[in-house]
C-alpha cells in the first residue's frame, strides 16, 4: 500500500509539551551520519566505541548524531536555545525552521536566542541562507567567556570550526549580549556552569509553575551512550578532564533531583531522565499527548 503524497514526505519533527505555565517545543534540526575517524573517544579503544554504538542499534563504524533544539513560548515571545545548523550543515540537517513553521510559529516570532556554546551545530542556524539574520526580531545571548575564547586571537587555542563562528557572529555582533554563570537571563531561566566541552559551555535551568527542566546542551554527546560512560572523552570536548567533571556533576544532580533533562544530541524529542542504577542510565521520556 502506498501512502498519500502528503504523507510520504519527510517526518514532521516537532514535539509540544508543557513545562509549568509554559508551552515548550522540541524542534528537530536533523541527523548526520558519517564514517567515524579513529580516536573519536580519546581514552578508550576503537572496539569499545564500536560496541557502544552497536549496543543501541547504530552502525558501529559511523558517527551518527541527531540535533534537536528547545523553544519556549513565553509571554515575551519565543525563546530558542541553540538554533542548530541552519543551511550550513550536512544535507540531512537544516529542518529547524520548517519544523518551527509546522508547529504554528514563524521565525519572526523568536524574540530571544540563547546559545550554550559556539560549536557549529549549535550556532550556524543564526543566519539564513543569504547571510541575513534567520530570526530577524531576536536578541542573541551568549556565554561571555565563550565569546572571548572564539572571537579572540589566541592561535594556540583549539577552536574547531572557528571560521564558521567568526562568520556567524561577525554578521550579528550588534544583536549579541553576554552573560555569566548564575545570571537569570529571563524570568525563570538561569545560566549554569557546564564547561569542559568548550571553555564556557553553559547549561540552563528553566523553572515555571513548580516544574523544572535543565537544558544540558552537550554535557554529554548522545546520552544513551555517554550517560553510562561519563569518563569517556570524545574529541569534541576541548578540555576532556573538565568536561568529565561537569558530566559527573550534572548527571548526579539529574538523578538525585529526578530532573527532566534536555540533551541536544539525545534521540528526538531529546527529553529524558537520568537514573543512578549501576552508574547512570539515560531514560527517554514518554511521548505524552
Ligand atoms: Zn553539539
Amino acid at each position: 500500500m502506498m501512502p498519500t503524497k502528503a504523507a510520504s514526505r519527510a517526518n514532521i519533527g516537532y514535539y509540544r509539551f508543557s513545562l509549568g505555565k509554559l508551552t515548550a517545543l522540541s524542534l528537530h534540526d536533523g541527523t548526520a551520519s558519517r564514517d567515524r575517524a579513529s580516536g573519536f573517544v580519546r581514552n578508550i579503544t576503537e572496539d569499545d566505541i564500536s560496541a557502544a554504538f552497536a549496543e543501541i542499534g547504530l552502525p558501529p563504524d559511523k558517527l551518527t548524531l541527531t540535533f534537536t533544539s528547545l523553544a519556549l513560548d513565553s509571554p515575551k515571545g519565543l525563546i530558542l536555545f541553540d538554533p542548530g545548523w541552519g543551511m550550513r550543515g550536512p544535507p540531512s540537517t537544516g529542518s529547524l525552521i520548517p519544523n518551527l513553521l509546522a508547529a504554528g510559529y514563524e521565525a519572526q516570532d523568536v524574540s530571544t536566542v540563547i546559545i550554550s556554546h559556539f560549536h557549529s551545530d549549535h550556532i550556524s542556524g543564526l543566519l539564513a541562507a543569504d547571510d541575513t539574520p534567520a530570526f530577524p526580531n531576536a536578541q542573541i545571548q551568549v556565554p561571555r567567556r565563550e565569546w572571548q575564547y572564539w572571537m579572540g586571537d589566541d592561535p594556540t587555542a583549539p577552536r574547531l570550526g572557528v571560521d564558521q563562528v567568526t562568520g556567524v557572529f561577525g554578521a550579528l555582533s550588534e544583536r549579541v549580549s553576554q552573560f555569566d554563570w548564575g545570571d537569570e537571563l529571563l524570568p525563570g531561566i538561569t545560566a549554569l556552569q557546564a564547561d569542559g566541552h568548550t571553555p564556557d559551555q553553559t547549561a540552563f535551568e528553566i523553572a515555571s509553575g513548580g516544574e523544572r527542566l535543565i537544558y544540558a546542551a552537550d554535557v554529554t554527546n548522545n546520552p544513551l551512550i555517554f550517560a553510562r560512560r561519563p569518563d569517556w572523552q570524545p574529541i569534541f570536548d576541548v578540555d576532556g578532564d573538565r568536561a568529565r567533571e561537569s558530566r559527573h556533576l550534572m548527571l548526579a544532580r539529574a538523578a538525585r533531583e529526578r530532573l527532566l533533562m534536555f540533551f541536544f544530541h539525545a534521540p528526538f524529542p531529546a527529553l529524558g531522565h537520568v537514573a543512578a542504577v549501576d552508574g547512570n542510565e539515560y531514560l527517554p521520556a514518554l511521548w505524552c499527548q
